[in-house]
């Protein structure tokens, strides 16, 4: 298959193609680049799509949702109420929902009876439209902990390495840990406190890596990020530096070794949830609670791009609202469409696969109308996504050659 576009976004800031193309062969990128030399290199019997005026890019990413749970007011009720079939069902929903939204690989960071394993499955046998998954299962939480009811409750070391092996053999890509309280568990602990201590953590880390699994921990809590950090995780989730109740408390030093190891933070953060903020709190409240991000961002830590999708108001088909955050806190579009592809294959291990357009690389591209380099809101006219050259038509080509 032959696509041609107005311009190309390769993936990194500056990498851009006017009047360019990608062959697509086997699920593969073959060629990438002008359009006639591109073209010069396709088959005469090669379909082709033309795009002119639209820009095409790497399929983005969402590093954090619950295909699992369902955007609604009470989504733990539902999931607890509903059996495995209709529950796959609606997964292969939300699933089909992100893809048709230019997403074209999502990181599950927690299910019941490894059902996004399931699902991942049925995507990548073609059985379902949807997204690459790497799914963490079930998360370690302490008993009647933070979202205990996804089935991983552990009590102490051998607990929690028989889990991690028990999560690792149902098929999971990463251990997911949860460092801290949250807020969707009634009768857990509270945000800012700690679940696992840092020796706990690091048994969580050493077991994964037996497993060859990377480790992402939840963690809201200053004390939970800095234990997470010397435990030695792959990814810190949310990462709001909560000291007590209502005091914030950053730590430059704790930030700084994480840049140094390469641990990145997902940044979890939801349309509904800014834009409510912004209106009842104001301009300055909104950016001191989100600017963590700009701040990780100056000392070097790799940023994921993540919506939570699944938990209150946190919708499977508004992933640009996002992206349009880090817009308004002030990163460039074209470093925003940056950290939504490349960066954040880089800090998943995707790199060899997805993130960018490089021939050799999986063929997940997104085409959109316009040009998402002066206005994010472009990436919400989708016109095709394709994951592993599997083409699925949102809008449809204007004209064909
Ligand atoms: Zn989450």
């Amino acid at each position: 298959m032959l696509i041609t576009v107005g311009q190309l976004l390769h993936g990194p800031v500056g990498e851009r193609t006017t009047d360019g193309a990608v062959l697509v062969q086997e699920g593969k990128i073959a060629a990438v680049g002008a359009r006639a030399a591109v073209a010069a290199q396709a088959p005469p019997s090669v379909t082709r799509l033309d795009f002119p005026g639209a820009t095409l890019l790497p399929g983005l990413i969402d590093g954090h949702v619950h295909l699992s749970l369902d955007a609604g007011p009470e989504p733990v009720t539902t999931l607890l109420a509903s059996d495995e079939t209709s529950l796959l069902e609606a997964m292969a929903k939300r699933a089909a929902q992100l893809l048709d939204s230019g997403v074209t690989t999502v990181r599950d960071l927690g299910d019941r009876a490894a059902s996004a394993v399931q699902l991942r499955r049925s995507i990548a046998a073609g059985r379902l439209p949807g997204p690459r998954i790497l799914a963490a299962v079930a998360p370690l939480t302490p008993p009647g902990g933070h979202c205990w009811f996804f089935g991983g409750e552990v009590e102490g070391e051998r607990e929690i390495r028989d889990m991690v092996q028990r999560n690792a053999a149902a098929g999971a890509d990463v251990i997911k840990v949860m460092a801290s309280g949250g807020h969707i568990t009634e009768g857990g602990a509270a945000m800012w406190e700690s679940q696992f201590s840092t020796g706990l953590l690091a048994a969580t880390v050493a077991e994964a890596r037996q497993c060859g699994l990377p480790v992402a921990a939840h963690a809201h809590s200053t004390e939970s990020i800095a234990a997470a950090t010397a435990a030695g995780v792959n990814t810190i989730e949310h990462c709001l530096w909560l000291d007590g109740a209502d005091g914030v408390d950053r730590r430059p030093d704790v930030a700084r070794t994480m840049a140094d190891q390469g641990i990145s933070v997902c940044g979890t953060l939801c349309g509904h949830d800014w834009r409510t903020k912004l209106e009842k709190e104001g301009e300055a409240a909104t950016r001191s609670f989100y600017s963590r991000l700009s701040w990780l961002d100056e000392l070097g830590v790799s940023l994921i791009t993540g919506t939570d999708a699944g938990i209150p108001q946190a919708a499977f088909d508004d992933y640009v609202s996002m992206l349009e955050l880090y817009a308004w806190l002030g990163f460039p579009a074209e470093r925003v469409i940056e950290l939504a592809t490349v960066g954040s294959a880089r800090a998943l291990g995707l790199s060899g696969a997805t993130g960018r357009l490089l021939p050799g690389l999986d063929a997940d591209l997104v085409v959109v109308d316009g040009d998402p380099r002066t206005d994010l809101a472009a990436l919400r006219t989708v016109r095709l996504v394709m994951t592993r050259g599997e083409p699925r038509t949102v809008h449809g080509p204007r004209e064909r050659a």
